[in-house]
C-alpha cells in the first residue's frame, strides 16, 4: 500500500467513526487544491452499478435541480427548466461514461505481419476529462508510444482507450497510469510510453487563476526506461528531453 492510500484510509476511518474535525476537513481541501490523487484505481463504491443508467439520470437530475434552486436560479424559466436533466444525461452518458466498465472499448489485436519492431507513436490524441476535485474540465493532448511485439493494435483503439479513461472524474497522474496499464495489458508488452499535456480549468478559472499553464505527466516503462529510446520518443513529439 502506498503512502497516498495510507493517507486516504486514515481519513476514511476518521469519517467512519464520525469524529472528523475541521482540521481534517481542511487537509482534505488541501488535497483537492493540490490535485493529489489517492490511488491508481478510480475510487468507486462496491455497489456503483446497482442502479441503472436511467435511474442515475433521474436521481442526478433531481439533485442538480436542487443545486440550481439553492443557488437561487428560477427553474420555471424556459432557459433553465431543462438544464438539470440535460446535465444528468451528460454526466451519465457522456463525460462520465468511462466509470462503467461496460463501456470499455473492445480491443482487437492483429498479427504483426510486417514484422515492424520499431516504435509506433500515436500523437495528439485529444484528452477531455474532468478534475475529480473540482468537477471542472481538463483538456489537452495525449501522445502514446509502444514497441510492437508479435501483435499490433488498431490505431483508433489507442484513441478509444484514452477516451474511455478520460471520461471519469480524474487526476491527471492516475489518468496517465491507467492508460499505460491498459495498453500494457492489451498489447502484452511493457514497452509503452504515455505523455499527457493538459490544462486544468480549476487552475485557470478559479483558485490561482493562472491562464496558459499546462500540466505534463508521463509514464515510461519497459524499453522506454532506456534513455535513448525515451529520447527517440520525445524527439518524435518534438519536445525537449
Ligand atoms: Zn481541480
Amino acid at each position: 500500500m502506498n503512502k497516498m492510500s495510507d493517507l486516504k484510509n486514515g481519513y476514511s476511518d476518521e469519517y467512519l467513526n464520525g469524529d472528523a474535525n475541521s482540521s481534517q476537513i481542511s487537509v482534505m481541501d488541501d488535497i483537492g487544491d493540490a490535485h493529489v490523487g489517492t490511488s491508481l484505481e478510480t475510487p468507486l463504491k462496491k455497489d456503483a452499478f446497482a442502479v441503472s443508467d436511467a435511474e442515475k439520470i433521474e436521481v442526478i437530475s433531481r439533485h442538480f435541480r436542487e443545486i440550481m434552486d439553492t443557488l437561487g436560479m428560477d427553474l420555471t424559466d424556459d432557459s433553465l427548466a431543462g438544464t438539470p436533466r440535460r446535465v444528468a444525461k451528460m454526466f451519465v452518458n457522456e463525460v462520465f461514461s468511462g466509470i462503467n466498465p461496460a463501456n470499455k472499448p473492445a480491443v482487437t489485436l492483429f498479427e504483426n505481419k510486417y514484422g515492424y519492431r520499431n516504435m509506433l507513436v500515436e500523437k495528439g490524441i485529444p484528452v477531455q476529462s474532468t478534475c475529480e476535485h473540482h468537477f471542472q474540465p481538463i483538456f489537452g493532448k495525449a501522445h502514446v508510444g509502444y514497441i510492437a511485439g508479435d501483435q499490433v493494435i488498431g490505431l483508433s483503439k489507442i484513441n478509444r482507450i484514452v477516451e474511455y479513461y478520460s471520461k471519469r472524474p480524474q487526476v491527471q497522474e492516475r489518468l496517465t497510469m491507467q492508460i499505460a496499464d491498459e495498453l500494457k495489458k492489451v498489447l502484452k508488452t511493457d514497452d509503452v510510453a504515455v505523455y499527457i499535456d493538459a490544462a486544468h480549468m480549476c487552475v485557470q478559472a478559479r483558485g490561482v487563476e493562472h491562464h496558459g499553464c499546462s500540466t505534463v505527466t508521463t509514464s515510461f516503462s519497459g524499453k522506454f526506461l532506456n534513455e535513448n529510446v525515451r529520447k527517440e520518443f520525445m524527439d518524435i513529439l518534438g519536445k525537449e528531453k
